[in-house]
């Protein structure tokens, strides 16, 4: 595999969840070389809600006629306080008519995305490797990728290796960690009613029960609850189970089967000191976790791929060094603001359910009446959810990078 100068490729990426897959796929598609570091991945009963920005970017990268569909519209975005608190906050909508578009974004079972991105990989003729990475050993030129089988050379490793990452283990990277009492509860449920590509977020003391449109008249599920709460609700059979959540939804989408698979994720918020250093950057869960509340975290990190790629295809361009310290310090600058204030607007949200504090709950249901009550607040705040205000990579925008 190397090549006369030694190298195996320029890049390699490890981790074959959605954020290493697509940066891979923008990599390769950029004329970059680049090495797939994928061991097989785990089954995985979740959906993603891709926000318009992430849909363009699988688009233009040739992915998104494959997911289509498998993947529902998310029209409407409600908010119910279903607390049985003093101070409860009204009912808001948010329509992307509002903003002109068809849709927020689109819910997709995670197998769909997996597979056709895969696909893409394939076409690509991709070179992909399905044993992990074992030991990084980094000098002045690059960096010799110690793989269960055999090695790489390249100048950058991307880690894209999720939550326990070994790359940002590698590269010396610590992180700031902070656990939630809470546990999220997934599945995905058949259901007599239409959801009307309308996804609902009941508000409740323990966290928000969100039910997110599935092609059809199915939905998945996140269910935020104290960790003994989900516990009991996910040893249920499946007919108990199916009434309690259909209970817990106010029979909003009429009698609900559920499907098989369930996941529990303790809910947690870890941010890397830095999104790279000395030939190691790292995106999606290994960089930045964020709780499952308002579909932000894949999207974060299709965020970080696409402005990683959009560096690294700029440099080579120019023929600079496609793992200099440069390019690293601008990618962490690119990244930090958008992962801080998401990170910041989900704890504060997350925090106004738990708390018993009353001005804290009458802030929250201020917020949510200023939010229904004025137009162009809603409309930026719909604005700023699906894409921050500041810069947008290509991907993102509908051109390569
Ligand atoms: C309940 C729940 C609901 C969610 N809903 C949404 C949503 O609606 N919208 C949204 O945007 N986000 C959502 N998220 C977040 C989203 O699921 C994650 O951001 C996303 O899965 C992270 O992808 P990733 O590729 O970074 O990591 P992962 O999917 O964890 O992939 C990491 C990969 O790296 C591999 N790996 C690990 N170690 C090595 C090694 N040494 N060598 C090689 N490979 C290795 C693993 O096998 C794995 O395949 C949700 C999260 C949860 C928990």
């Amino acid at each position: 595999m190397n090549g006369a100068s030694g190298f195996t490729a320029e890049v390699a990426v490890v981790g074959g969840g959605p954020a290493g897959l697509v940066s891979a796929i923008a990599l390769a598609s950029s004329g970059v070389e680049t090495v797939l570091i994928a061991p097989a991945t785990q089954d995985d009963h979740r959906t993603t809600a891709l926000l318009a920005g992430s849909v363009t970017a699988l688009a233009t990268l040739d992915v998104w006629s494959a997911c289509r569909r498998d993947a529902a519209p998310l029209a409407t975005i409600r908010i119910v306080d279903d607390s049985k608190r003093l101070l409860r906050a009204p009912e808001v909508c948010f329509n992307a008519a509002e903003i002109g578009l068809e849709a927020f974004g689109y819910n997709i079972e995670n197998r769909h995305l997996l597979a056709a991105l895969s696909t893409r990989a394939a076409q690509l003729k991709l070179s992909r490797v399905a044993v992990p990475a074992v030991a990084l050993a980094r000098d002045s030129e690059g960096v010799t990728v110690k793989l269960a089988e055999g090695a790489a050379r390249v100048r950058l490793v991307i880690g894209a290796d999720g939550q326990r990452s070994f790359c940002r283990a590698a590269a010396g990277i610590g992180t700031d960690r902070r656990s939630y009492p809470q546990t999220a509860l997934t599945l995905n449920l058949e259901h007599d009613r239409p959801h009307r590509d309308t996804s609902t977020e009941f508000h409740t003391e323990s966290g928000p029960f969100t039910l997110v449109p599935l092609p059809g008249r199915r939905s998945s599920l996140v269910c935020v609850l104290d960790p003994m709460q989900a516990a009991a609700l996910a040893s249920m059979p499946d007919a108990e189970l199916s009434d309690e959540i259909e209970r817990r939804a106010h029979s909003l989408l009429g009698k609900m089967r559920v499907e098989a698979g369930r996941g529990m994720f303790p809910l947690a918020v870890e941010t890397a000191h830095s999104f790279a250093r000395e030939r190691i950057a790292l995106v999606g869960e290994a960089a930045h976790v964020v709780p499952p509340i308002g579909a932000q975290g894949l999207n974060l990190g299709l965020r970080d791929a696409a402005t990683l790629v959009e560096l690294v295809a700029d440099a080579r361009r120019q023929n600079a060094d496609v793992g200099g310290p440069d390019l690293l310090a601008r990618y962490d600058a690119q990244r930090r603001a958008d992962v801080t204030s998401r990170r910041i607007a989900i704890d504060l949200l997350n925090r106004s359910l738990l708390t018993d504090f009353l001005p804290a709950q009458a802030a929250r249901g201020l917020s949510l009446y200023l939010v229904e009550r004025v137009g162009p607040l809603r409309r930026a705040l719909m604005r700023e959810g699906i894409a921050p205000a500041v810069s947008q990579p290509r991907l993102m925008r509908g051109e390569m990078a």
